[in-house]
């Protein structure tokens, strides 16, 4: 028999959250009398772990969908999308091109060394490309004194035919947090004022809280990118998935395999770091750190086991982890448990507990551990 833990993805959950994002922009573009953004549905990191191809089918509401690795990218369309891909870091080599044309990928410009590139190229079709500011997030991008010059690099390969569409893109640092988007957001609007074509700025965290910046108009029409809502996980330390509508995707569950019965004083585990505070019953769960649970998560993470909700107690080995049954008599050998997701705590309440975001947790999920899809 296989180890009894198992992720469980949920394309109707992942429809779902597309569909509260769809909602919460076309209400935005309503109340600032804009256009409605069209959606790229980031899909980098396998689907934030939950599977490219699950992806594809859950999200084909979406108007585009969004990565960066190319093969991920050839698996989407051989999965069947025509819609539009967008490349986030855009080319890395030279060779990238002949894929990004056959598959008709839309390429992010954010390098001098990305233009050279296409100043070489001859696709079969203009390449359509969306030209990335850095407005001080100070990762990715041109600055806004090397931006026009990149555009007008991008307007005379156009005129060649080597470029097709021209939009402008750039990346909040602070969506999520203080001091949020404007000043980010004001260097963006000035830097491409001159400039007709799409825009696209906003993440999760900026798609659902700065939602004005989402919304477009018809010169200028608006692409948001939002990938972490989409998983039903929250982009922000104060505000919860659920308080948006957002259901998981994502349930990694397993069972327990052991029990142990403490008395007051004894310890559990490597480093012994935890020890019974009185009689308790320990039960021994087939999940440890080379399924993707994070190890940082220390006594007091929240899990449910038997339908009730407990804590992890002393540290989480390679493939097991110890919880704190004594309130959970019901609890034996074969009791489910839920590690996050529906029917247990948020992947946000656990990536808390081990100092980390639900992100980081969703996509490190091991690759040893089995995928459910539930359609
Ligand atoms: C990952 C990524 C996103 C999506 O970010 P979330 O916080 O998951 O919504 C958007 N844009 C770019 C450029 C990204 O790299």
């Amino acid at each position: 028999m296989p180890r009894p833990i198992v992720a469980t993805v949920s394309v109707p959950a992942l429809t779902h959250n597309l569909a509260v994002v769809r909602r919460h922009v076309d209400a935005a573009a309503v109340a600032a009398g804009g256009e409605p953004p069209s959606i790229w549905a980031v899909i980098k990191a396998n689907a934030y772990g939950h599977g490219i191809e699950t992806a594809v089918k859950a999200f084909s509401a979406a108007q585009g969908l969004a990565m960066l690795d190319l093969a991920e990218a050839v698996r989407c369309r051989e999965a069947g999308w025509v819609g539009p891909i967008m490349m986030l870091e855009g080319l890395f080599e030279t060779a990238d091109l002949a894929l990004a044309d056959r598959y008709h990928l839309t390429c992010a410009v954010h390098d001098e060394s990305q233009i050279d590139m296409l100043a070489h190229a001859h696709p079969s079709r203009p390449l359509d490309v969306f030209l990335k500011l850095n407005t001080g997030m100070n990762r990715l991008g041109f600055t806004e004194a090397a931006f026009p010059g990149a555009l007008a690099r991008l307007v005379a390969l156009q005129a060649r035919g080597v470029v097709g569409h021209i939009g402008c893109m750039t990346h909040f640092a602070t969506a999520d947090s203080d001091p949020g988007i404007a000043a980010q957001y004001a260097v963006f609007q000035r830097a491409t004022a001159q400039h007709a074509g799409s825009v696209s700025v906003c993440n999760s965290a900026a798609t659902l809280r700065h939602t004005e910046c989402a919304v477009g108009s018809v010169d200028r029409p608006s692409w948001v990118r939002p990938g972490i809502c989409l998983y039903g996980a929250s982009p922000f330390a104060d505000v919860t998935a659920a308080e948006y509508g957002l259901k998981p995707a994502m349930t990694l569950s397993s069972r327990l395999i052991g029990v142990q019965q403490l008395a007051p004083g004894a310890r559990v585990g490597y480093g012994a770091t935890f020890a019974a505070e009185r009689d308790m019953r320990i039960g021994v769960v087939a999940c440890g750190y080379a399924d993707g649970y994070p190890r940082h998560a220390g006594t007091g993470t929240p899990i449910e086991v038997a339908g009730a909700r407990t804590r992890v107690v002393g540290r989480v080995s390679m493939d097991m982890l110890t919880v704190d049954l004594t309130d959970v008599p019901q609890a034996t050998v074969g009791s489910k448990v839920v590690l996050w997701g529906e029917g247990g705590p948020s992947v946000d309440d656990v990536a808390t507990a081990a100092g980390t975001i639900g992100y980081e947790l969703l996509c490190a999920v091991a690759r040893r551990v089995p995928t459910n899809v539930h359609y």
